[in-house]
């Protein structure tokens, strides 16, 4: 296996080397299909909305395995100990941007596929590896086109976002709400004439602040929390403002819809004349298709005993000679959609640390990458059995 591990280490540098910013993903996703029919995979294709993917076996249960290949941005290149893009391994461990965020992940995944193939690992399954695109401005929305648009029906998703080779298996949700307040502009010198939308605005940010204690909470994640982040109006300083509108950021509880969200701040609002809304989140994928749907992004958590996760201790115990540790992540992943949407029972595993995702000694240590792709060649053969 030594051949293919040199080959994982120069496909993850090769990852890094080229940039691919949210949305502009092409030549990163173009880089993934080349190695998906490198390695083998019975079958390499581009979704609609530019997601890379490869196929191997010809099983009836599919599982999808997910890592992103977009990163977030660099924010001051001087404080990298090396070039964002300029991939450096150090004692065994590669540098570079999104090398934890989250392309040793997917160079883990792809090369699962190729142990898949070079060890003739076959069953009742199907594996699809997915070099995920839009995950760190809208997790969920290129996964959620991959199911919805082009039809893939996973019966279970693995994420090979950062665990440090532990388990998680779930996360809080998010969403952003809109709360607004409407009144009547008049010129400044004559306030009397006007209505200002701002005062009527006062009680209705102390009355969201106030949910706090009443929100739902879950046995693991804690409660639910609200925080007023923004607030906005007509940019007059010589009016009566005749609207204002405050931006809300809600951390969820799993099982929080955006139904249950948005009627239970519109029953605390409605009263004080405001109104409340989820905006719709604008994203347009790299090969131009427009992906734009609500900011809300539901938490999810996979129960005690599930076959995914009785799966992934056993694949963990096989390999490692003790279970892995089994936790919740505190970020958010493309599980909003398959287990908080879509209700595809879903796990995390990735040989990335928390600790270095969006840091400026972003690394990953690449005996883990090897070690997680073992970990995903051997996972279908214990989840079908
Ligand atoms: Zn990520």
């Amino acid at each position: 296996m030594a051949g293919l591990a040199e080959r994982q280490t120069r496909f993850l540098a090769d990852l890094i080397a080229i940039r691919s910013y949210t949305g502009q993903e092409g030549p990163a996703v173009e880089r993934t299909l080349a190695e998906l029919r490198a390695v083998g995979c019975d079958e390499v294709w581009r979704d609609s909305a530019g997601n890379a993917l490869g196929r191997v076996g010809h099983g009836p249960r599919l599982l999808l395995y997910d890592a992103h290949l977009d990163t977030n941005e660099v924010a001051d290149e001087s404080e990298w100990p090396h070039p964002p893009l300029q991939p450096t391994v150090e004692n065994g461990v590669m540098f570079g941007l999104g090398a934890s965020d989250c392309k040793g992940g997917v160079a883990a995944i792809v090369y699962a596929a190729a142990l898949l193939k070079a060890l003739k690992l076959e069953g009742e399954f199907s594996v699809v590896v997915m070099g995920a695109t839009l995950e760190e401005d809208a997790e969920g929305f290129a996964l959620r086109s991959l199911v919805e648009r082009d039809g893939l029906r996973p019966e279970a998703v693995l994420l090979a976002e950062a665990t440090n080779l532990s388990l998680r298996r779930g996360q809080r949700g998010r969403c952003e709400l809109r709360v607004r307040t409407t009144g009547r502009a008049a010129h400044a010198s004559q306030p009397h004439l006007g209505e200002s939308a701002l005062l009527k605005m006062l009680p209705v940010i102390q009355a969201l602040e106030a949910m706090n204690p009443g929100l739902p909470a879950h046995p693991v994640f804690g409660p639910s929390t609200q925080v007023v982040s923004l607030i906005e109006g007509p940019h007059t300083p010589n009016s009566v403002p005749s609207w204002c509108e405050v931006a809300v950021d809600r951390r969820m509880a799993p099982g929080e819809s955006l139904a249950s969200v948005l009627g239970g701040v519109q029953a605390v609002v409605g009263p004080l004349g405001a109104s409340a809304r989820v905006p719709d989140q604008p994203v347009r994928t790299h090969t131009g298709l427009a992906l734009d749907g609500p900011s809300f992004f539901p938490g999810w958590f996979l129960e005690d005993g599930h076959p995914l996760l009785a799966s992934g201790l056993a694949a963990g115990q096989a390999l490692w000679g003790r279970a892995p540790e089994v936790g919740v992540w505190r970020f958010s992943t493309d599980g909003t959609y398959s287990a908080g949407a879509a209700g595809i029972p879903t796990l995390g595993l990735g040989p990335q640390e928390e600790q270095y995702v969006h840091a400026a000694n972003d690394q990953v240590d690449l005996e883990k990458v090897r070690q997680a792709a073992l970990f995903y060649a051997l996972f279908p053969l214990f989840y079908v059995s």
